[in-house]
């Protein structure tokens, strides 16, 4: 999953990152509000935790442009306890969620996971498919009802894969799940963690398309 923030406050946005990744979410951080509309212009995010007072450019005119274009990337707000106002206006203006500072990390994640659940159309959180069953609230992975570790790399790979049985990812778009602009990509790392995947899940739960990416069959 791939996680867009924007936030200028850096104490707030550098607690958020770092707890975050520590989830296993990719995560890229904007401090104002022309990068923001930048970004969600040349890159697709899963989701988008979006401050309202922001430098250059307002956090309302951000969300607003993106709806306008027609992409409906779920926006979750950062607003001010006491600003009942600027709730209303985002969820007018086609934000998700809302979330109001100060909050608790743990409540972030759980909204995210909501909304992202609520996306997909899901109901139950878990997927489940050719006996590989994920739950993506506790991260946890079993395979023929048998609980198997993973990294949180590991589980990033299964968790884009198994979001679209069939269809094919290259390793560009798995790695740009794993990993934000800042940090470093490792090579061959995305192969590391489908070899891994494949001795815990059976070597047939990913198949290689060759010169094309991968997708674990419908
Ligand atoms: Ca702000």
């Amino acid at each position: 999953m791939r996680v867009l923030l924007v936030e200028d406050d850096s104490m707030i946005a550098q607690g958020l990152e770092t707890a975050l990744r520590q989830e296993g979410y990719a995560v890229d951080w904007m401090r104002d509000g022309r990068s923001a509309a930048a970004a969600l212009g040349t890159t697709g995010f899963d989701l988008v935790l979006l401050d309202l007072g922001l430098p250059e450019r307002d956090g309302l005119e951000v969300l607003r442009e993106l709806r306008r274009r027609g992409d409906a990337t779920p926006v979750i707000i950062l607003t001010a306890r006491d600003d009942i106002r600027d709730r209303v206006r985002g969820l007018d203006a086609g934000a998700d969620d809302y979330i109001v500072k100060p909050f608790d990390l743990d409540e972030v994640s759980a909204r995210m996971r909501s909304v992202l659940r609520r996306v997909a159309g899901r109901g139950d959180p878990c997927i489940e498919h050719r006996g590989i069953r994920l739950d993506p609230v506790t991260h946890a992975v079993e395979h023929q009802g048998t609980a198997v570790p993973l990294s949180a790399h590991e589980y990033a790979v299964l968790e884009a894969l198994l979001q679209r049985p069939g269809a094919v990812l290259s390793r560009a778009q798995l790695e740009d799940r794993l990993y934000g602009w800042s940090e470093p990509v490792e090579s061959n790392a995305v192969e590391v963690y489908v070899h891994a995947l494949r001795r815990k899940l059976g070597a047939d739960a990913i198949r290689t398309l060759r010169g094309v990416g991968y997708f674990i069959p419908k």
